[in-house]
């Protein structure tokens, strides 16, 4: 083990343990504010009542969808047909892209942002954020615009970067080195589209070694830019250099212009991507969309779909008959839900991400405070917070930090429920580092958000794996089905789901 993948280690046992032993100098002070705890850790439980409970109701649909993420409702939302059924095991819509309403506004819990470069993207999802008027394109400059422009993040109000206790003009800080990593990558320059799936197969072959071993061949890479890789692969895939593919890792810095000198806004409103689940579900009907409904059992039967859902709010147990069905929940649960299916996707890794909200006092003075404030410290699962301020300037100031952990921690991510008091402490004691200043008395209340199986890591042999995403009149979708962990990917998972189900076009 070497000393990088050593601080990794320790840098999630430190948190944890932290959390485990209550730390008595961490805990000197007493948390004088209401802390929630959101997480779906009952699950499990919930799926062997569900089992012994008589079944009380007999549906019918044409298509079942389980899962009301972003991949979830875009397969709704392209559905040829008026008849299907959305279930959801949580209370809210969103998945990874959730969001929280604190005094009546939404604050995003996870996924938070999309680009404004649309250039790469393919065209379904394009032609589905039209269709839900989200993007329109602009004749004059033959570009895609979003709507509502009033959740762009100019520039430079994007990111502040604390590197080791100094604050800095960017993670990856100039140099020669980094100058000659852009230009080894420029080769690759718009043959990296959105959704993943579209790239080239000529360039497969960068899924099979790990993005370290590819620049570790071609750079003199020192540790201090390893570092900054890390933070940005374990930022948006949840996984270091060591761990994600080169195909991952390339695809980052070349699908949008991240480093060219074009000025790039960022699409970030107040709710995160929760925005696009609220686009998606307003298109369909409230009668077709069934939150705190977990699916437990799949089975093929004389032709149709016999599917066992358990209403969690009424602790009934619904039996629904569908000629289709699109699978969007996580592939990690197939082993129970539909056993047949889950060895094509063993090999999917998840990290667990921790989500914290913390609402702070309009009062306090925060200058310089940037949308993202990345944080790069000794403890590598914190990744920074952003700031609402940043997003509306109006509503009240919530600071929502982000951890993810390594991807063998979702049950001790899980420990957090009851023993959550040392990793708020933590977070306010950084971001207080991060302002050099105190936040702690302007804190008014904290949420916490535990995603165990949050994010597939693009692993090496992970984007290229054959899998047979439709069988039988079942389709799977989500990010989680070989793609990136992102919206766009997820989003076009839905809409090709839905035309495996039904053979057409949309
Ligand atoms: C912390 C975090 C931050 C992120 N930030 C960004 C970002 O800024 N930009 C970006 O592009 N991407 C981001 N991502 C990735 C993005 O969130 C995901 O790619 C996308 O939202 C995944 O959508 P999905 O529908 O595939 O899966 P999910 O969001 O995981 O949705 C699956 C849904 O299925 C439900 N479900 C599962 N099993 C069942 C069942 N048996 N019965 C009923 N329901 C079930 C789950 O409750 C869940 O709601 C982020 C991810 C995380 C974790």
């Amino acid at each position: 083990m070497d000393r990088r993948q050593f601080l990794y280690l320790s840098g999630g046992i430190i948190t944890l343990g932290a959390c485990k032993k209550s730390n008595p100098e961490i805990l000197q002070k007493k948390l004088t504010f209401p802390i929630h705890i959101d997480s779906n850790s009952k699950t499990g439980h919930l799926v062997k009542s569900a089992i012994e409970l008589p079944i009380t109701s007999n549906l019918r649909t044409e298509t079942l969808i389980v899962g009301g993420g972003i991949a979830g409702l875009s397969a709704a939302c392209s559905s040829p047909s008026k008849d299907f059924m959305v279930c959801e095991l949580n209370t809210r819509l969103g998945g990874t892209s959730s969001a929280l309403s604190i005094n009546n506004t939404l604050y995003s819990q996870g996924a938070h942002y999309e680009h404004t470069y649309l250039q790469n993207y393919g065209k379904d999802g394009l032609k589905l954020l039209e269709k839900l008027q989200v993007i329109k394109f602009n004749s004059y400059t033959n570009l895609w615009d979003f709507v509502d422009q009033q959740h762009l993040i100019s520039s430079e109000q994007e990111t502040a970067c604390y590197v080791h206790g100094e604050m800095k003009p960017s993670v990856l800080l100039n140099s020669e080195l980094r100058k000659n990593f852009f230009d080894l990558l420029s080769q690759f320059k718009g043959d990296f589209p959105l959704p993943s799936t579209l790239i080239p197969s000529e360039l497969h072959y960068l899924d099979h070694i790990t993005f370290y071993d590819y620049l570790n061949k071609y750079l003199p890479i020192d540790g201090s830019f390893i570092n900054a890789i890390d933070y940005q692969m374990l930022d948006d895939y949840g996984g270091t250099s060591k761990q994600v593919s080169a195909l991952a890792g390339i695809h980052y810095y070349t699908c949008r212009p991240y480093y060219s000198n074009q000025s790039i806004e960022l699409f970030s409103p107040v709710e995160g991507n929760y925005y696009f689940i609220n686009k998606m579900a307003n298109q369909i009907p409230s009668e077709n969309l069934h939150c705190n409904h977990l699916v437990f059992g799949l089975k093929k039967e004389m032709n149709r779909w016999h599917i066992d859902v358990l209403d969690t709010k009424n602790m009934i147990r619904k039996k629904v008959i569908a000629n289709t069905v699109v699978y969007a929940g996580q592939k990690h649960a197939l082993r129970y839900v539909y056993p047949l299916a889950f060895p094509q996707f063993k090999d999917v890794s998840y990290t667990p991400w921790v989500v914290i909200n913390i609402a702070v006092s309009n009062d306090i003075k925060l200058p310089n405070s940037k949308w993202q404030n990345d944080f790069i410290s000794t403890d590598t699962t914190f990744l920074g917070f952003a700031d609402s301020k940043i997003q509306n300037p109006n509503n009240n100031r919530v600071l929502t930090a982000y951890y993810c952990f390594p991807d063998m921690h979702h049950y001790s991510v899980q420990h957090l429920e009851t023993s959550y008091e040392a990793i708020v402490h933590e977070t306010i004691k950084k971001i207080s580092d991060y302002y050099k200043k105190d936040i702690s008395s302007a804190v008014q209340e904290v949420y916490i958000k535990l995603l165990g199986h949050a994010m597939p890591m693009p692993k090496t042999g992970y984007l290229t794996t054959s899998r047979k995403l439709s069988i039988d009149g079942l389709a799977f979708a989500g990010a989680d089905t070989g793609r990136l962990p992102l919206l766009f990917d997820a989003l076009d998972s839905g809409i090709q789901a839905s035309k495996m189900i039904s053979n057409t076009e949309i």
